[in-house]
This record gives C-alpha cells, structure tokens and sequence, in this order.
C-alpha cells in the first residue's frame, strides 16, 4: 500500500483482501473434504429433500411473476394481473409509527407472540369492528396471517388428520395442511354455487378425522363472501360436529363491495368461540404485505400452543413492524373506504371488460382484490402460432408471451378452466390489459 493513497482506495484494497482470504479458505476446506470423501471411498450424495416436501413446490404465482420479470427485462410491456398485494402505499401514519419506533430503540426481542400494546391493539380491534370481546392472551402475533396459519397447523394436526377446504382456494391452505402432516379435503364449490360452500357439501365432507374446517370469506382466489346466512347455515352444521374446528381467515375482511357486510363466523355463532380460529393481518388492508404482521384470535389453549410453535421457529415477529401493526389498527381508518371504493371501481371495469369478450365470462365478485374468469368458452381454440388452447395454463401462458398480461390459471387454485385476475393495480394499466386480452382472444379459431 502507499502512503498517498485517498482513504476510499485503502478500504476497497483492505475488502478485497478479506475477500481473497475468504475464497482461499473456502477452496481448501472443499479441497479437504473431496480429499476425505476419495480416502473412505465415498461419492457425495446428491440433495434429497424431506418426504414431506414431496407433493410440494413453489407457489405457480411466484413462478408467473418471475417469468413477467424476465419479460419486462428484455424490455415488454408487462402487466402484472397476478401477485396478491394491493399496488397502494402504506400510509404515511403507519411509516412514521414505525420511524419513531426505530428511533426510539425498539429495536430488541418482543415479547415472543407480539407486544402487549399490538395484543390491545388488535383486542380493541375485534371490539369495534366485530363486537368480539377478548383478553391479549386469547391473541397471536406472528410474521403474517401465513405464520399464523403454519403455527396453528403444525400445533393441532396428527398424521392422517383432515382439513377441510372448501375449492377454489389459496393454495398455501394446502401446502402447509400438507407440511404438517394432514390431509386437505378439497371440496370443489362452483361457479353457479357463487364458489361457496353449502352446508350439504360440509356435512358430506366431516369425517372422523376432521380436524378443521377452513374457510376464507373474501376468498383468495374467487373474492366469493359469505354473509351471516351462508355463516348461519354452515355453523348449524359444525353444531352437530363438536370436534371440527374452525379457521376463519379474516384477511380480506375491509375489502367489499355493493355495502356487502362482511361478518365474522363468531358475530353469527358465538358458540363456536371454543373451537374457533380468527385469522387475520394488516397486509392486505393497510397495504402492508413486506411488514410481515398478521394474528391469531382464539381459545387460550390453541393460543399458547401456536405460541410453542413460533416459540421455536422465528420468535416473535419484527418488533418495528408491530409498533406500525398499532398504529395501522388504532390510527385513522377512512383510508379504507377511499381504498375500496377504488377497489370496486376496478372490479367494474375488469368484470364488464371480461364478459364482454367471447369464450370467457365472469361472476361479479363481492370482495378480495380478484376476479376468477371462466375460460371454457376458449379451450381448444387454436391461436394463429398453431397453439392450442388445450387448458387454463396453456391459456395464461399464451397470453404472457404474447400480450405480455400476466394471470394465474386456476389449475394453480384446484378448479380449471378458470384465471384468476389480481385487479390491485391502476385503472389505465387494467383497461391496458383487457384491450389486450381482447384483441388476444379475437385471434383464436377453432378449427
Ligand atoms: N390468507 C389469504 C387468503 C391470502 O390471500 C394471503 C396472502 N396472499 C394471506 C392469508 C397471507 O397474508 P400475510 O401477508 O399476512 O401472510
């Protein structure tokens, strides 16, 4: 080194030096184990993931999105229509909670399952929208309504166990039924049903081995919403079935349209409150997907041993984020009406756009930030390239390369042939879309 070097110079040199070193130790120590592994006669085994893993991959949303990356970085015009996160900010309210929370030192381990301020929090919460009173030991806090979900799952679920889900769902439901060694019973609910459940098919699903039912009200993928009567029907079922419990996946909850009033399943039967699961999160309503909160509500002993759980996993979840979950739930909240309102508009324009193309149609969804379009009238057309549209995934894919509009086929949500369409983004890029797609399907012919 020279003396007259400026100090930037001295400090790459000095990290490159650590660099090499680095590189020089990794080499000998693979070196050392390649020379162990000749000396005892072993090959190395290639990698073998757990049985439990077997059936599952990474989510079709995720690979979607990643193929629109790749498009839009060889310079398309890509829209995605797929990810499930609202395109609005986090308001400002909840940044500056969290700014002060940083600069105030809250920056160490939480209490394991959430802060007691976020635990008041969110029982005021269930007070003032739901008129559900409850204790902060009846709440969980994890990194996401997902975590909350897992914990549940792996507390509760023996081999074997059956978790019922009504179809089409989140897929996630699944995967981790699945990770924690149950079994989801996948109840396939249609178009014509609103893509609910009805308490014919809940009642013919309960077996011995029921261990939850699960139900998502706006749903992920459909935006299907029950309403007390649908939630009234469906408990007088559970009524006569003691042990299934129920998970209430509240994520959606603020998201509705035409004054479509969203209930809670203990509002309606509070004698459920024993074996009932609330889950819910501020990621969808608050635009806070990256912040990871989401929560548990529920009977103290499922509480305490999801908390086991977490306790062993990621302990409690980023203490910054959940100074921000308070003020997200105590601060204003007209934003969530601006927010809807918006969202219906979208919803208007998506769904009278779709049943005005032919080959596809589209029920008016009551709430969640998705439209779920049937593609029947398309399948087995052929496009001008000579490919056919032999299902809902040739279909969406089809239509990424060429119109560069990303959907998810509903194969990836259990029931095809459908496409589900995030409509959380602008209204000149939705309008963009669907002249695209139109223009798309109008090329198809059948031979
Ligand atoms: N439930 C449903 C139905 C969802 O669609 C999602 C997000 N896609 C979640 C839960 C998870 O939300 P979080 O970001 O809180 O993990």
């Amino acid at each position: 080194m020279t003396r007259h070097e400026p100090a930037g110079c001295q400090e790459r040199r000095r990290a490159l030096f650590h660099q090499r070193a680095a590189l020089r130790h990794e080499i000998r120590d693979q070196a050392a184990c390649a020379l162990a592994d000749h000396r005892i006669g072993r090959r190395p085994t290639p990698f073998r993931p757990a049985s439990r893993l077997a059936k599952l991959q990474v989510s079709e949303i995720l690979r979607i999105g990643a193929r629109a990356q790749e498009l839009k970085a060889m310079g398309h015009p890509v829209i995605v229509l797929g990810a499930g996160e609202p395109d609005f900010d986090t308001p400002d309210t909840i940044k500056d909670a969290a700014i002060r929370a940083l600069q105030a030192g809250d920056t160490k381990y939480t209490a394991l399952d959430g802060t007691p301020q976020l635990k008041a929090a969110i029982v005021r919460k269930m007070a003032r929208d739901h008129n559900l009173t409850f204790t902060a030991d009846e709440v969980t806090v994890g990194a996401g309504a997902k975590q909350i979900l897992y914990n549940a799952m792996m507390a509760t679920l023996e081999p074997g166990d059956e978790v019922i889900i009504p179809t089409p769902c989140w897929t996630t439901y699944s995967a981790i039924v699945e990770i924690c060694g149950g079994v989801p019973v996948h109840v396939p609910c249609t178009d014509d049903q609103g893509f609910r459940l009805t308490p014919a098919q809940l009642h013919a699903a309960i077996s011995p081995r029921t261990r939850w039912l699960m139900l998502n009200s706006p749903s992920n993928p459909t935006g299907a919403a029950y309403d007390a009567d649908d939630i009234a029907a469906l408990a007088k079922v559970l009524a006569a079935h003691p042990d299934v419990w129920i998970m209430s996946d509240d994520i959606y909850e603020h998201i509705v349209h035409d004054g479509f009033r969203f209930v809670t399943p203990l509002q309606v039967a509070p004698w459920l409150r024993d074996r009932c699961l609330i889950v819910n999160g501020v990621s969808k309503a608050y635009a806070m997907t990256g912040w990871r909160i989401g929560y548990g509500v529920g009977p103290r002993p499922l509480i305490r041993a999801m908390a086991v759980v977490q306790s062993q996993s990621t302990s409690n979840p980023c203490s910054i984020a959940q100074a921000a979950a308070v003020e997200a739930l105590d601060g204003p909240q007209d934003m969530l009406a601006i927010r809807r309102d918006s969202f219906t508009q979208r919803r208007d324009l998506v769904v009278d756009r779709l049943n005005a193309i032919p080959g596809l149609s589209c029920r008016r969804p009551e709430g969640a930030f998705y439209a779920y379009a049937s593609c029947a009238g398309i399948i087995g057309m052929t496009a001008p390239d000579g490919q056919v549209m032999q299902d809902d995934r040739a279909f969406c894919s089809w239509l990424l390369e060429t119109t560069h509009v990303a959907m998810v086929p509903g194969a990836a949500f259990g029931v095809s042939p459908y496409f589900r369409i995030s409509y959380a983004t602008s209204m000149a890029e939705l309008q963009d879309a669907m002249v695209r797609i139109a223009a798309a399907c109008a090329t198809l012919s059948r031979d």
